[in-house]
């Protein structure tokens, strides 16, 4: 029986894995798709999330896959002008002792799944479904739709935003639509080859829509997460194909550089979906559960800092196991310790969105501007914050 049962093999349900693992820990983990894999989508690493994988021991992998762009900025999507510049190149790592990069979400999460399996080749658990649990006097038992009952003796939920953990948990909390759609795609670089991308890495914000572009995979591919406000509903999910007509005609009237990025996506690289919310739950752990990553506290992307806050949970998951000893106490300790921040991020996430697609993009200046640097995230260490409470 393993000693920690993680539903979900995301990045939160990784990184739990591998954080408990390093302190001596066994964990299973149980994902519902046949096999775990990521979507082709690039992910922003920034200096928390990147002390957050230090300390799991994933520096060196990590370096490997990481872009680091030189420069970050805002830019009118209408007009392609400049108006916010950041230097980023060694910068943050001077200022934070990591950098900031962006790397393909695949990448991540193959550098946590060969990690966990070094440490325990039996731990991964592909094609089980969670549908439900119970709990018995020192153990509980994830039921999957596979028809397999497992028991342990503590469980984790980081089964994503549409988590079945925390709605058998905390019933009643449903999704609601933002009034947001967006798509992701992935272009090859060769097919943009004529394009200048200053700077390379970049919002372009505007009245109802905007688009984050950045490089990955040594600057093969652009990533790029194109957001519109719409009043039509569309799914909650990360692999629904969009053609590239619809994405055309939201973004008729902006600068070339954006149709051109559109119009170079292939075929089967564009996708979209709808951006759901939730307000933040009244707890996260009731029994021998606990929630972690988007399962307890989803949150819009405008910030780039979610698999960001899943990292820092399982960080600070494990330190508090270490430093509790009793799971069940640690898991109070470990939620009272991440409550607040990620309360402030999912809020902060809100309020950004509202700033970019704000009617006067004139009007926006480096005083306005707030991105997770200069409302102070990026200065959070998951590795050495405070775990011991006075
Ligand atoms: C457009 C966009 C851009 C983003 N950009 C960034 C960024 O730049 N930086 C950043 O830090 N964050 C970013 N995020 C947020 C980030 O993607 C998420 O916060 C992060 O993936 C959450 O990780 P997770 O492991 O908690 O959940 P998920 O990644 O959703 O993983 C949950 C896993 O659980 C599995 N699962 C679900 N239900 C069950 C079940 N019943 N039984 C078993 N398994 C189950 C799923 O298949 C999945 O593998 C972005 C999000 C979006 C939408």
């Amino acid at each position: 029986m393993a000693e920690f049962l993680i539903i979900g093999g995301g990045i939160g349900g990784l990184a739990a894995a591998l954080a408990l693992q390093r302190i001596g820990r066994q964990v299973a983990v149980f994902e519902r798709s046949p096999v775990f894999g990521e979507v082709g989508a690039g992910l922003t690493v920034g200096p928390n999330m990147l002390h957050g994988l230090a300390w799991l021991g994933l520096a060196e992998p990590m370096a490997r896959h990481m872009m680091i762009p030189e420069h970050g900025g805002v830019m009118d999507i209408a007009t392609g002008e400049l108006l916010v510049s950041n230097r980023r190149g060694p910068v943050p790592a001077q200022r934070y002792g990591q950098p900031y990069a962006q790397v393909h979400r695949a990448d991540l999460q193959r550098v946590l799944l060969d990690a966990v399996r070094r440490n325990d080749s039996s731990a991964l658990h592909a094609g089980h479904a969670l549908t439900g649990l119970s709990e018995a006097s020192g153990s509980v038992t994830a039921h999957f739709a596979n028809g397999r009952a497992v028991q342990g003796g503590f469980l984790i939920g980081a089964d994503g935003s549409r988590s079945v953990v925390r709605d058998v948990l905390f019933p009643g909390h449903p999704p609601v639509f933002t009034g947001y759609v967006a798509w992701r795609g992935l272009v090859p670089m060769a097919r943009l080859g004529h394009v200048r991308f200053f700077p390379d890495s970049a919002i372009l914000i505007g009245p109802g829509r905007s688009l984050a572009r950045y490089r990955v995979r040594q600057g093969e591919l652009l990533n790029y997460a194109a957001f519109a406000e719409s009043s039509e509903w569309a799914e909650e999910g990360w692999s629904i194909r969009s053609g590239l007509a619809d994405l055309l005609d939201r973004y008729a009237g902006c600068a070339p550089v954006v149709r051109e990025i559109i119009e170079q996506t292939p075929a089967d690289q564009c996708f979209k979906w709808g951006l759901f919310d939730r307000d933040p739950l009244p707890a996260w752990t009731a029994g021998r559960a606990t929630l972690l990553g988007d399962a307890a506290h989803p949150m819009l992307p405008f910030l780039g800092q979610g698999a960001a806050m899943a990292v820092e949970d399982a960080v600070v998951l494990a330190r508090a196991v270490a430093a509790v000893g009793d799971p069940l106490a640690a898991f109070q300790r470990y939620e009272m310790l991440r409550r607040e921040r990620t309360a402030f991020v999912t809020q902060a996430s809100r309020a950004a969105v509202r700033e970019f697609h704000s009617p006067d993009t004139r009007g926006y200046d480096p005083g306005r501007h707030r991105d997770a640097e200069s409302l102070g995230i990026f200065a959070f260490n998951p590795a050495t914050a405070p775990i011991h409470v006075a």
